[in-house]
């Protein structure tokens, strides 16, 4: 008796699908179920495209066969089958989708599971590998299809999810595709029709084809985006965004809107409940999808929303589109970038509004999203002004998770204070116990803090706000206003004379060679000794650290930053006792290095740490001396 591998040819997974397959099999035992929704998902996406293809061309195979997805299940022979009447596979086309891995999401989907990621079934739809999920619950997937092309053959897949599928030609009457599942002794749930209808109302209810199960519709089928915001509800909402998302939480925000001018359109937009790039899954695919009169003419479009409102969900329709735009013609389409345009704008103003109608939830969204909107302050020139409204910072006047944006930063500031302060830095403790915010903090100054090293990219691609410049406040020349709460000059210990400070940085200078640019005095400083600050506007320590970050070979090179000393300090004061030969060259030299070493290091700076160890042992040697002398 043939079975099923020696009738047709038999073909080998490649490698990385078998590793997924293990992995799904295996390790994925919770949420099984989503196999259900991915299956439909893939179905609707079949009907999706044979749909767009009856109405751009003529020669469809079975162009009148209603579009709908069927399932059938039992209980006496446990099984599952889905059928759609959707577009079909060749069976060039079911050996390529259904035996290679071939989006590029599914490959780093692999990366992170092979980097000891956390697997979760959720992920399974979000990286394109869904089909893949039938293999949870089956012992055997079977897939007969007939593609929509009238000269196709018709095609049986089959495999038991163990390194071989078979493929081989048969005759099939009707255009689409078949799903069978031979369920695994322990999931006979699933050959339970309650049980079916239960999850597909749960997933899939707004699924825009009639889903039957044995022969009775389960969902509603409705273009939600048609109907009128009254008639709808959150739980409508909350199924839709999880149709469209392919996801299990609930949307943060969400924006339903019609336009007629420039341009007629419909669109529904959700801004998801989290954001999967923060996870370093690799950068997002865009999530809205683009109807004409509720034909689907392109999934998930590339050109519908700037590059970086790719974690925007949703749909839009416009009846003004060629339904046979192309995904080449929508690139330069004069009609697509008014629609991009509208959509940008429409989102930009919908978070606007939250971040107003309520802080918590508003801060909430930033501390998930806040990236892709510094990403856009940084980029969308058109839309900059809006965006950096949008941007929220902590700072040296909120207390720990808190977070200002940049117009309450400027309601804040003392009259004569004319600029915006930031500076990067790994954490708050990091900024706080650095140089850089002393003379703020004496001051009460506010100073935004940065913890991504794109801040300072970001504060200097903006460059204003209201007028206001954006200065790193470890640059030179700031030139910071006294205030209310400046300490007054009898409060401060006494400082070297100015000569002799002046004589004191130039002999430092001369110590250091190039290690440094300059060494100067400076009144910015009260508690630290010195600082490593940045001569031009552009520069910061922040970019600084990428920089030594990226050149990790090479020279960890600060000869173009300057050394700031603190003139009352008892180190320079010792150290100027040293100049003026008290003491040897020696410990000149050492102490000019290590105050250079510290400096670096508390701007987050690498420095050479053996030679800084000789040096600090050197110095510890004499100080211990010192003290048994005594
Ligand atoms: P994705 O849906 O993200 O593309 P899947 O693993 O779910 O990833 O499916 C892989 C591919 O198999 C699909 O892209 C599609 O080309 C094909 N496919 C799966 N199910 C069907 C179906 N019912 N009809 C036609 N093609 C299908
Ligand atoms: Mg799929």
């Amino acid at each position: 008796m043939a079975t099923e591998e020696t009738r047709g040819k038999t073909r080998q997974f490649k490698a990385e699908v078998q590793h997924l397959l293990d992995i799904v099999i295996h390790s994925l035992y919770t949420d099984h179920e989503i196999f259900i929704r991915e299956l439909i998902s893939n179905a609707a996406d079949a009907l999706e495209k044979v749909r767009h293809l009856t109405l751009t061309q003529q020669d469809v195979f079975d162009r009148d066969l209603p579009l709908e997805i069927r399932i059938e299940t039992d209980k006496e022979s446990g099984t599952f089958a889905i059928s759609d009447t959707g577009i079909g596979m060749t069976e060039e086309e079911a050996s390529r989708n259904l035996g290679t891995i071939a989006h590029s999401g599914s490959r780093e989907f692999l990366q992170t599971l092979k980097e000891g990621g956390e697997i979760d079934a959720e992920l399974i739809g979000q990286f394109g590998v869904g089909f893949y999920s039938a293999f949870m619950v089956a012992d055997r997937v079977t897939v007969t299809t007939r593609a929509a092309d009238p000269e196709a053959e018709g095609v049986r897949w089959s495999s038991t999810g163990a390194g071989k599928y078979t493929v081989k030609t048969e005759e099939i009457p009707h255009r689409g595709t078949k799903i069978q599942l031979a369920l695994k002794e322990d999931r006979k749930e699933y050959a339970e029709s309650d049980t079916v209808k239960g999850i597909i109302k749960r997933y899939s209810n707004f699924v825009p084809f009639p889903i039957f199960v044995d022969g009775e519709q389960v969902n509603t089928v409705q273009a939600l985006w048609t109907k009128n915001k009254n008639e709808l509800t959150d739980e409508d909402y909350k199924g839709f965004y999880q149709f469209v998302a392919n996801a299990n939480d609930e949307p943060m925000y969400r924006l339903h809107f019609n336009a007629d001018a420039p341009l007629a359109l419909r669109a529904i937009l959700f801004v998801p409940g989290s954001n999967f790039e923060k996870f370093g899954l690799g950068k997002m695919e865009p999530g809205v999808s683009l109807y004409c009169k509720k034909v689907l003419i392109q999934a998930e479009a590339e050109e519908l929303l700037p590059d970086y409102l790719r974690f925007i969900k949703g749909v839009v329709d416009s009846e003004d589109l060629p339904l046979n735009i192309s995904r080449e013609t929508m690139q330069d389409s004069a009609l697509i970038a008014k629609l991009k345009r509208v959509l940008t704008k429409r989102v930009i103003k919908m978070l606007a509004g939250e971040a107003e109608a309520g802080k918590e939830t508003y801060d909430t969204f930033f501390k998930e999203f806040g990236m892709f909107l510094k990403e856009g302050a940084a980029t969308d020139f058109e839309n900059r002004e809006q965006l950096s409204r949008l941007l929220r910072y902590p700072s040296s006047k909120t207390e720990r998770d808190e977070l200002t944006s940049l117009e309450e930063y400027v309601s804040r500031m003392p009259e004569n204070q004319k600029e915006i302060y930031y500076i990067s830095g790994a954490n708050r403790t990091a900024i706080e116990s650095g140089p850089y915010i002393e003379a703020f903090r004496d001051r009460g100054i506010e100073v935004l803090y940065g913890y991504d090293h794109a801040d300072d990219f970001v504060f200097s691609h903006l460059r204003e706000y209201d007028g206001k410049p954006l200065r790193s406040a470890d640059q030179a020349n700031i030139d910071l206003p006294e205030t209310d709460e400046s300490a007054s000059d009898e409060d401060k210990p006494e400082a070297l004379p100015e000569k002799e400070a002046g004589d004191l940085a130039r002999w430092i200078k001369e110590k250091l060679g190039d290690a440094v640019q300059e060494v100067r005095t400076t009144k910015r400083l009260t508690r630290s000794p010195a600082a490593l600050v940045n001569p031009d506007d552009i520069m910061t320590t922040g970019m600084q650290r990428v920089m030594q970050a990226l050149n990790k070979e090479g020279e960890m090179s600060i000869g173009n930053m300057i050394l700031e000393v603190n003139p009352a300090h008892p180190i320079l004061k010792n150290l100027n006792d040293l100049r003026e030969g008290k003491g040897d060259e020696d410990l000149a030299d050492a102490g000019c290095r290590l105050l250079l070493d510290n400096a670096t290091v508390t701007a987050g700076l690498t420095v050479d740490s053996r030679a800084m160890v000789e040096r600090s042992n050197k110095m510890l040697e004499r100080a211990l001396a010192g003290l048994k002398a005594e």
